[in-house]
């Protein structure tokens, strides 16, 4: 009797062992993260642009689609200092925070995460580097207006790779440091070039500034800044055989809902379309990237009304100049894409993150 149930139960825990392998195996892990953020892009700024744009819909080659509920620890609305920062961080905080709790104490970030274990780490962005965006991922201040202070983060060689607008925050300080010369001396190059166009850099470890705060506008003449920079990063942070994470950002679809002109947020996304189909291209072929696409909120209450005139157009129409509080899309490719399918917090957009990337 005693040795039946010791067969039963050997059977059982055997069969359970090849199941719990089984499931856990088929979770796939991406070995290389890119994390595209569409500043201010909801669904009306994607359905609008996209419905005008002659080339290929990006949005519409991503299998995996999601919902993330984007409010602040202190508000119904969030700011794009907290809207980062709950990736960053997976906590949300308050409004103007980077790389801070609601308690305003720093916690650690995906990149410092990242680089713990010996992985490349990098930002894109056609703000300037210390804005609110890209600053989240590898700073810890109170206020996202310090960005003296945000850019003196680079220092510590958690973010390998920066590349936008800025040299103000680098050359041009209040304190009167170089940040160039000391970025320098701890081993990066650094490239600061608000003249001429994006010119293809061959340094692992870089800072390259090209405009003096954020970049210009597509509409006047930032040509495809975003995916150059953009592929030439991948390429960069891609000779670190661990893998790496890269966030790349359309800052300006916001600036286009701040100002509530719908060709320059249009034009901005377009871009932005741009460069993801550049990005799903390298991921199609290199099959361990996985690819998210969201936004940190929605910017100016954009409504898509009828054109009275011509009932099969539309008229886009801003509610306000600020952000709202309606739901964001999170559009995924890749190993581990389907964990990102659902409606959830922006929190879990981190928690998937250091699950997937095995981080602690
Ligand atoms: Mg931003
Ligand atoms: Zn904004």
């Amino acid at each position: 009797m005693v040795k039946k149930w010791f067969a039963i139960s050997f059977a059982l825990i055997t069969a359970s062992a090849i199941f719990f392998s089984f499931t856990t195996a088929k979770v796939k892990k991406p070995k290389k993260v890119i994390l595209i953020i569409g500043d201010g892009m909801g669904l009306t700024q994607i359905s609008g642009a996209m419905s005008e744009y002659a080339g290929q819909n990006a949005f519409e080659r991503f299998p995996i689609i999601g919902l993330s509920k984007t409010q602040s620890a202190d508000d119904y609305v969030t700011d794009s200092g907290a809207g980062a920062t709950v990736f960053s961080i997976g906590k949300k905080t308050y409004n103007g925070a980077i790389g801070v709790g609601a308690d305003s104490l720093p916690s650690e970030n995906l990149f410092e995460k990242l680089k713990k274990q010996q992985r490349a780490t990098g930002v894109v962005a056609t703000s300037s580097i210390t804005h609110a965006t890209p600053a989240a991922f590898y700073a810890h201040v109170g206020s996202r207006s310090s960005e003296d202070e945000i850019a003196a983060y680079l220092l510590n060689g958690n973010c390998d790779i920066a590349i936008g607008g800025g040299n103000e925050y680098f050359a041009m300080r209040k304190d009167g440091r170089n940040l160039y010369q000391e970025l320098q001396q701890k081993g990066f190059v650094t490239v600061a070039d608000t003249i001429n166009a994006f010119k293809r850099q061959t340094a692992t470890k870089l800072v390259y500034t090209l405009a003096t705060d954020g970049m210009k506008r597509i509409l006047d003449g930032r040509g495809d800044f975003l995916k150059q920079a953009s592929l030439n990063a991948i390429e960069l942070l891609g000779q670190n055989k661990n893998g790496y994470m890269l966030m790349i950002e359309g800052s300006q679809i916001d600036w286009g809902g701040h100002a509530m002109d719908y060709e320059y947020m249009k034009t901005e996304l377009w871009d932005l379309n741009e460069t993801m189909n550049a990005v799903l291209d390298y991921a199609q072929k290199e099959k361990d990237v996985l690819v998210i696409v969201t936004a940190d909120h929605e910017t100016g209450g954009l409504a898509l009304a009828v054109n009275k005139e011509n009932r099969k157009q539309f008229v886009p129409k801003y509610t306000y100049n600020k952000h709202t509080g309606v739901m964001v899309p999170v559009f995924a490719y890749g190993p581990g894409a389907e964990q990102f399918s659902g409606i959830y917090e922006n929190t879990e957009v981190f928690y998937k993150l250091t699950s997937l990337l095995n981080l602690p």
